[in-house]
């Protein structure tokens, strides 16, 4: 098995890609296992921020190295929260507050159109000069009034008119067949494998 340090400490995500993972004979160790602390998140985009999330990580691990970045871009608001998604209403981080300014953010606008980036990047070393970046969308409106219990974030209110259903209204395993984060997953695994 060949060592990765996954740069997030979020079990759920942990468990997910170390399953992934294991059929390419990669053992996926989260970083707070190692001492390793979160990385600064300073950019404007997802893609540096995972960027810098994952030389971080295999910086001071010595190991290749896996991050993410995701967030919700509403089109009405230039793409807003984007990166900020986690933070859009402040410190400490809060889902409902988030929400409701984004609601807020919204109110006069026609256009809900709405969708969740995941970026993706793997690093096989602090310095490595040909990172492994995916980044990928999952489109649908953002709706006022909440609908559904599970997922996170933003799902009560992120509506998908094919289905008829938010993202809160999914099983988890509906979710991840057709989610940003699922899509960048099945595209990063089918990279990485056409590379090792
Ligand atoms: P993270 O960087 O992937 O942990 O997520 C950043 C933030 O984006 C989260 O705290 C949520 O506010 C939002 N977000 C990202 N992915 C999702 C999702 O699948 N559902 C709901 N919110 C999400």
């Amino acid at each position: 098995m060949r060592k990765l340090v996954l740069a997030s400490n979020n079990a759920g995500k942990v468990r997910e890609f170390a399953a992934l993972l294991a059929p390419l004979k990669f053992q996926v160790i989260p970083q707070g296992e190692l001492g390793i602390p979160s990385a600064e998140e300073p950019h404007h985009t997802f893609v540096e921020n995972a960027l810098a999330k994952a030389r971080h990580a295999s910086g001071l691990s010595g190991l290749p190295a896996l991050a993410d970045d995701s967030g919700i871009c509403a089109h009405a608001l230039g793409g807003a929260p984007g990166e900020l998604s986690a933070r859009y209403a402040g410190e400490p981080a809060n889902d409902a507050a988030n929400n409701q300014l984004l609601i807020q953010n919204l109110r006069d606008e026609q256009n809900r159109g709405a969708h969740y980036v995941c970026a993706l990047v793997f690093v096989n070393s602090a310095n490595d000069p040909e990172p492994l970046i995916v980044q990928t969308r999952w489109y649908g409106t953002f709706i006022d009034t909440p609908k559904g219990t599970n997922g996170f974030g933003y799902d009560p209110h992120f509506y998908l008119p094919e289905l008829g259903l938010t993202a809160a209204e999914l099983a988890p395993e509906k979710k991840n067949s057709i989610s940003h984060r699922g899509q960048a997953l099945r595209e990063f695994i089918t990279q990485l494998q056409s590379r090792v």
